[in-house]
């Protein structure tokens, strides 16, 4: 029988007149059917949170990270469940659900149970008196996250929201609303206390753009795709309201002369193809050292055509499907563009159908491409699927170029023995994070985030507890001894 997932709300599940179907990508199938909220659900989430902010704002700092701990540990209890319910919402193979995406949403708000207690203000001491600063809460928040990485980027938002002090109404995509829903029982169960994580599940029109535009919201976090995040912004930049905007990549792979393939090869296909190239930090423009060119193609073709494709929930399985019957769409056409283009498909191009439960699945066969000329759609547009393109460059300097040559900024990793390249070229990129001989290793302390149409604002340890509380200075004039 198909779930029903709902809003919580101050505590309490709420349904809504409407609801929307909630599908299996591997299948094609229904699995759930998923409140459609509106302005009215936004409006009453924003109400339980007003009510909740004074009660949790004054709660000790310990206090808040002991709920953040038990929302952790309760999550933990369930750790197979949440993995299967991504697993067949997001259609990525169960194995990764289980061992790296699960986990790290109970990281995360574990990790912000700690900030909790660790975080703290600066004081200057100097000619102008004794200055420290104040930093409080902002009130309520909102936290918009996207489909790719569903409870491990809705938690990422909503800890530090909470850890800072703020009561929170999160809305998680309509596309994978599974795990957001469990959350808000799992929390009502433990008796989190009401209204201070309130969760609303809609479309980005229905839900995300009346939570944007609540007066009594003081911020919004969004991670998601550049044109949401600019439309956002737009309204944030009206309304004067505190935004931070998490959004696409195009992101280089450079694989210098001296480059250890060996070695490499492993997490190169795994940034190329892991959750079937849906993560906005995968390598998908991959820049090889025209000596290395054929020799690193060829094997990458060969990875490439080894992946086990299908079942996500077959333990042998290395990629699943995309997400939704539009996406497989849009991945599809923009291989299509890429032929158009002049691109030479070397694997892949095609979608795939799986014989057996996956054949109705949204599978796309690992795709690379090579012969494309740098101003094409293909090289500029962020494609999110299981696409990447090939270039040859000569030395550091064209790299760089190849590397910085589209609007956005938020990832890259270089593969090298020569640490002198691998700095040189780390400096000279623009972009928010870089991976030397490495990729997708993350420290939850550094800042996380883009620059370019990757975003605005920094995600990650004191960055985003500073981003949910407003500083306040306080100068003290320090008399002289009579
Ligand atoms: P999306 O922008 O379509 O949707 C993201 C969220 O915004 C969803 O919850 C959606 O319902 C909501 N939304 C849509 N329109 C809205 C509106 N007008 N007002 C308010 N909310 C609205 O993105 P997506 O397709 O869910 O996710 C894929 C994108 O996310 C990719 O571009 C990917 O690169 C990006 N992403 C970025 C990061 C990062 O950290 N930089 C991480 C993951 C994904």
């Amino acid at each position: 029988m198909n779930q029903t997932l709902q809003h919580w709300i101050d505590g309490k599940a709420v349904s809504s007149p409407a609801t929307m179907d909630v599908f299996d990508p591997s299948t094609g199938q229904v699995i759930a059917q998923c409140p459609k909220g509106g302005a009215a659900t936004v409006e009453q989430a924003v109400r339980a949170a007003e009510r909740a902010f004074p009660a949790w704002s004054q709660l000790p700092h310990s206090e808040r990270a002991r709920w953040l701990d038990k929302l952790a540990q309760a999550l933990a209890d369930r750790v197979d469940d949440f993995a299967l319910a991504e697993c067949r919402n997001g259609g990525k193979p169960l194995a990764l659900a289980r061992t790296a995406e699960i986990p790290r949403a109970l990281q995360n708000l574990r990790f912000f149970a700690a900030a909790a207690t660790q975080f703290a203000s600066e004081s200057h001491h100097g000619e102008a008196g004794l200055n420290y600063t104040l930093r409080s809460p902002l009130g309520v928040v909102g936290c918009i996250s996207p489909w790719n990485l569903p409870l491990y980027l809705f938690t990422w938002k909503i800890a530090p929201a909470l850890a800072a002090g703020n009561c929170v109404v999160a809305k998680p995509s309509e596309v994978t609303p599974l795990t957001a829903s469990m959350l808000g029982a799992l929390a009502a169960e433990i008796g989190f206390p009401h209204g201070v994580l309130n969760i609303v599940q809609g479309t980005g029109h229905d839900v995300g753009e009346p939570l944007v535009d609540h007066p009594s919201v003081k911020a919004i976090s969004f991670t998601g795709s550049t044109a949401v995040g600019r439309r956002i912004a737009e309204r944030c930049g009206h309304a004067l309201k505190k935004v931070s905007l998490e959004l696409g990549g195009k992101n280089p792979t450079l694989i210098l002369a001296d480059a250890d393939v060996d070695a490499a090869l492993p997490t190169l296909v795994r940034s190329l193809f892991q959750n079937s190239g849906q993560i906005c930090l995968c390598g998908a423009r991959v820049l090889i050292h025209r000596s290395r060119y054929d020799e690193v193609r060829d094997r990458l073709v060969a990875a490439a055509n080894d992946l086990a494709v299908g079942d996500p929930q077959d333990p042998t399985t290395r990629m699943g499907p995309v997400v939704s019957a539009a996406h497989h769409k849009k991945v599809l056409a923009c291989i299509e563009r890429a032929r158009d283009e002049g691109g030479r498909v070397l694997c892949g191009g095609e979608a795939l159908y799986p014989d057996g439960p996956c054949a109705g699945g949204w599978f796309i066969a690992p795709t690379l491409i090579e012969g494309l000329a740098t101003p094409c759609a293909t090289l500029q547009e962020e494609i999110f699927g299981p696409v990447a393109t090939l270039q040859a460059f000569d030395d550091e300097a064209e790299a760089l170029d190849l590397a910085n040559g589209t609007p956005y900024g938020l990832a890259a990793s270089i593969w090298t023995r020569n640490l002198d390249s691998g700095h040189r070229l780390a400096a000279g990129l623009r972009c928010g994070i870089v991976w030397i001989n490495t990729w997708l290793m993350r420290d939850l302390r550094t800042p996380f985030g883009g620059t370019g149409h990757s975003g605005i604002g920094r995600e990650g340890g004191f960055e985003a507890m500073r981003f949910f509380t407003e500083p306040k200075n306080v100068c003290i004039h320090i008399g002289v001894p009579h």
